[in-house]
């Protein structure tokens, strides 16, 4: 492998959790980011929860960065590799994969994105070429949409920087990535999309991916390499018991709920080592990212809790999924 050997981990998953910050100097957890613990008590029982690292309120975007870039930079190895943000509404998963457009405020998809390119650009004088093609997906109501094609309404920014062919996969039609702006503007845009009209309604319900596809020769060696990279922005885990849903709310709930119990129970299964995944045929987000849970595939589960008392429960239950998968 060309660019950095990755230690072996459990399972090829790994999970974080990352608190972010409170407007107040209320909190319900604690952190110990030396030990990877955080701990909750809740009802007057103390709850310790371990992850391979842990992030306090205090951690920059590039703090977090610094620690997953390694794993974002083996899919230019030739691994399928996901980064998944999991939580509640408004625990800070957005912020944490795309992040605000100021340079320190952005999240793990465009700094990703500038790496990738970055490193591509300075393998090509070790005679390696690498083609890349991007995609963002929503899933919604088991429902993939392609963002990146609306895009291609009048509505979006001139298509001048991208170019899409639309012979090597279907669906969706990949954009072949020329730099990093564009392609920043590109899923800035795409985020829009879903978040522009009411921010916590629509993109708290929907699954966004980040999805690229990489392959890599080598000419005079004769070596070619494939790999991916998916970076996931997940709805919003709260339970259907507290949302009060009907109608379509509901239809909506149950179908996030669904995804991300499918989710949970392949990513528990393979940490458990359980000769049976159940891969769900039902479920479009698992069979995205199956690729990446199984084989030498790998996956990163970012937890994003909220300290906020209000929220004990919630950042609870993101915690046990968490200890589910770890
Ligand atoms: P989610 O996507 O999980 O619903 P968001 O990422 O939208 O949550 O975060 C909710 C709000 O909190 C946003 O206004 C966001 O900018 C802010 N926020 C979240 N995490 C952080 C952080 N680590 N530092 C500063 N602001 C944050
Ligand atoms: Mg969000």
């Amino acid at each position: 492998k060309i660019h950095n050997e990755l230690q072996e981990v459990k399972g090829n998953i790994r999970t974080f959790c990352r608190i972010r910050p409170a407007s107040s100097k209320e909190s319900c957890l604690s952190v110990d980011e030396d030990a990877g613990k955080v701990m909750l008590p809740y009802n007057g029982v103390d709850n310790d929860f371990r992850f391979d690292r842990c992030f306090g309120q205090t951690r920059t975007q590039l703090d977090i960065f610094e620690e997953v870039k390694d794993f974002v930079q083996s899919a230019l190895d030739g691994y399928n590799v996901s980064l998944l943000a999991y939580g509640q509404t408004g625990a800070g998963k957005t912020f944490t994969m795309l992040g605000g457009r100021e340079e320190e405020a952005m999240g793990i998809i465009p700094r990703s994105i500038n790496q990738i390119l970055e490193t591509v650009a300075e393998m090509k004088d070790n005679g390696w070429e690498y083609e890349l093609a991007a995609s963002f997906l929503e899933i919604y109501n088991e429902t993939i949409r392609d963002l990146l094609c609306d895009a291609k309404t009048p509505a979006a920014p001139a298509p001048s920087f991208f170019f899409c062919c639309c012979c090597c996969w279907t669906p969706p039609p990949p954009v072949l990535l020329l730099s990093f702006s564009s392609c920043f503007s590109f899923i800035c845009y795409s985020s829009s999309v879903v978040q522009g009209t009411d921010m916590n309604e629509r993109s708290s319900r929907s699954h966004t991916v980040f999805q690229l596809r990489i392959n890599a020769k080598h000419e005079q060696r004769g070596q070619t390499l494939r790999g991916s990279l998916h970076l996931v922005d997940l709805a919003g885990s709260e339970r259907l018991a507290k949302s009060n849903a009907t109608g379509d709310r509901l239809k909506e709930t149950q179908s996030i709920n669904k995804s991300l119990s499918a989710l949970g129970d392949v990513m528990s299964a393979i940490a458990k080592k359980q000769a049976h995944v159940p891969y769900s045929r039902n479920s479009k987000l698992t069979f995205l990212l199956q690729p990446c849970l199984s084989g030498d595939g790998k996956a990163l589960v970012i937890l994003a809790a909220s300290p906020v008392e209000s929220s004990a429960h919630e950042t609870l239950c993101s915690l046990r999924f968490g200890n589910l998968i770890a």
